[in-house]
């Protein structure tokens, strides 16, 4: 599609998180009738930070309204690395669970690094392995990290075509801005990486035809930062439903834009429900 600037068009990402959760639940439950068995997520969670429990709680449900068992860990705050690697690396090894998913931030005590390698390549539906990372960035076979996933799934949606697009992502993480532009990389986009150190954000900003806002920061970007006519994806998201970017300026300049909410998260959970059912078909040797 052109872009152009103007009253940007939203990028609902609620409508095709449904549509993907019901194509979801569609393949759980024929995997079920051929199989016998319901695809399995196992979740863990370290500590009793509330935010993180609504998180795991919020994916819980997603699960059962799309066929998906889930079976929680909760361990208490202040667990430990062997502790933690030696749950993780359980679930790895039972049969019954497809996939995992240990709720980040572990706590201060436990080497989060160490323990998300504790998670088999298989069922690694989060795609928080370096064995996940490796092979987005060399575009071979396996699980995406979920959000860059669903990024890359409404850019395809909203038929926004990356080639020979200058893709700016604010953010490096590990699970977020690094995989999302290996992604947009892979769709021969033009990828510009900014950080904290980079020295003049706005001049990169001010090129972005596609710009994803990936930087934990409450309401940093805004309209007049933007290109006319930029698509922008904005993965923050902040108390009272505010993200990364400044949504009332931004509208102005932008052509595409994700609310918040209602853009990215829910797509993060679709993505979560698709790659479990994915795993556990493929564990169950299901063509
Ligand atoms: P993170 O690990 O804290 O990473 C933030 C990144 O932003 C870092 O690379 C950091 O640079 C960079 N940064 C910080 N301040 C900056 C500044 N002033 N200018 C330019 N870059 C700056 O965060 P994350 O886990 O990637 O999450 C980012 C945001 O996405 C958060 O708002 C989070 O809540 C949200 N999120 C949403 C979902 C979802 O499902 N919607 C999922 C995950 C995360 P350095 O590397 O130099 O420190």
């Amino acid at each position: 599609m052109t872009q152009t600037p103007g009253q940007a068009r939203p990028m609902d990402g609620t409508a095709l998180a449904r549509r993907l959760t019901d194509e979801t639940a569609a393949a759980a439950a024929d995997l079920h009738r051929r199989t016998g068995t319901a695809p399995c997520l196992a979740t863990v969670l370290v500590g009793d930070d509330p935010a993180s429990a609504t998180y795991v709680r919020m994916k819980r449900t997603r699960c059962a309204q799309a066929g998906i068992r889930s079976r929680h860990t909760a361990l208490p705050a202040g667990t430990g690395t062997a502790r933690l690697v030696d749950t993780v690396a359980e679930l790895s090894a039972d049969p019954t669970v497809h996939g995992i998913l240990l709720q980040h931030p572990v706590g201060p005590h436990a080497d989060e690094r160490a323990a998300f390698e504790a998670i088999a390549p298989a069922k690694d539906v989060d795609g928080v392995t370096t064995h996940s990372f490796a092979a987005t960035a060399f575009g071979l076979p396996g699980f995406t990290s979920c959000t860059p996933g669903g990024i890359v799934r409404l850019l395809d949606e909203y038929r926004v075509d990356l080639r020979g697009k200058h893709a700016v992502v604010v953010g490096r993480s590990a699970i977020l801005g690094r995989p999302a532009g290996m992604l947009l990389l892979a769709r021969d986009a033009t990828v510009t990486y900014c950080h904290s150190r980079t020295a003049d954000l706005p001049a990169f900003l001010r090129e972005a035809d596609v710009l994803i806002a990936a930087v934990g920061k409450p309401e940093l970007i805004r309209g007049d930062h933007l290109k006319p006519g930029a698509v922008v994806i904005d993965a923050g998201y902040h108390p009272g439903g505010v993200g990364d970017v400044h949504h009332a300026s931004a509208r102005e300049r932008a052509a595409l834009i994700t609310p918040v909410p209602g853009g990215v998260g829910p797509m993060t959970i679709a993505v979560l429900l698709a790659q479990t059912v994915e795993a556990a078909r493929q564990q169950l040797g299901v063509a």
